[in-house]
């Protein structure tokens, strides 16, 4: 489907952007991990994806709050690939606060990670796009690009602010045979979902069901987590030829949480 493609997933070395990463891969694409961890680990997702699917991996420790370091990604993809044609924007962090004790350097960083970094990888990656008249941006937001929660004032901001650069972006873009669409989830289950539900479920003193269901899920009418091989092979098809006239949208993966 995505043969002699390249894809850079930003925040890719785990959870959601991991499952992205491994579904394009699977699809044929050559990618382009990104993101924090320990070097041993790293390696080792990067050759196990490729022994699994034959294609290319590539990995850039650019931070995402860093416009230079995002540079320095974009100039390697097309180094080592020598074309760009899938962007996912998925690197994110969260911090849990009312407003007025929001500390303002967790407000900065949160916007820098999940908001400025898809500007500045988008208007690096858009002269390559335009040059092979193809390209795919996808932006991993959430359903809190599409309705708020309290305390999470930096991260609804960023996410709703994500939805509309996909949809600005999507309009400069749309003659030249690239799209930009956001995906939004609900709760998906990673690593950091596992780790919440056995702490929540001390903390309260409930069961894990309770904690899944009452808790983590409150808001979510399905009541099961979405995965990371959903994302994966959504993301696929938005990347796919099959997709083309699909830009500019925010589409909801969250088992009905906005249907509210
Ligand atoms: P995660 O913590 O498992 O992964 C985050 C990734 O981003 C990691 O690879 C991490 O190293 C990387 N990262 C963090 N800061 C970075 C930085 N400064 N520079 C480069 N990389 C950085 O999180 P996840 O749950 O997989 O979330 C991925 C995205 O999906 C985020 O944007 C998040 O907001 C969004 N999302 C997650 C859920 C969910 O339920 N897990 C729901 C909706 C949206």
């Amino acid at each position: 489907l995505l043969d002699g493609r390249a894809a850079v997933v930003t925040g890719s070395t785990s959870g959601i952007g991991l499952g992205i990463a491994r579904a394009l891969a699977a699809a044929g694409a050559n990618v382009m991990l990104n993101g924090f961890g320990a070097a041993a680990e790293i390696a080792g997702t990067k050759d196990a994806i490729e022994a699994d699917h034959g294609v290319k991996v590539g990995y850039s420790a650019a931070d995402m709050t860093s416009p230079d370091a995002i540079a320095e990604m974009v100039t390697v993809t097309l180094a080592e690939f020598g074309r760009l044609d899938i962007l996912v924007n998925n690197a994110g962090i969260q911090h849990v606060a009312p407003l007025e004790q929001f500390p303002v350097e967790k407000w900065d960083q949160i916007l820098a990670i999940n908001l400025s970094s898809a500007f500045h990888t988008t208007r690096l990656a858009l002269p390559a796009m335009r040059k092979q008249g193809f390209g795919r941006i996808i932006n991993v937001a959430s359903a809190h690009g599409l309705v708020a929660s309290p305390f999470k004032g930096a991260y609804v901001a960023a996410k709703h602010g994500m939805v509309g650069l996909t949809k600005v972006a999507a309009l400069e873009i749309a003659e030249e045979g690239i799209t930009c669409n956001a995906i939004c989830p609900g709760y998906v289950y990673t690593p950091l979902v596992e780790a919440q539900i056995d702490g929540q479920a001390k903390a309260h003193g409930i069961s894990r069901d309770q904690v899944i269901r009452d808790v983590l899920l409150a808001q979510q009418p399905n009541k099961r987590f979405a995965t990371v091989e959903e994302i994966g092979a959504l993301a696929v098809f938005l990347a796919s030829e099959a997709a083309a006239s699909i830009t500019g949208i925010a589409l909801p993966v969250d088992g009905g949480w906005t249907a509210h």
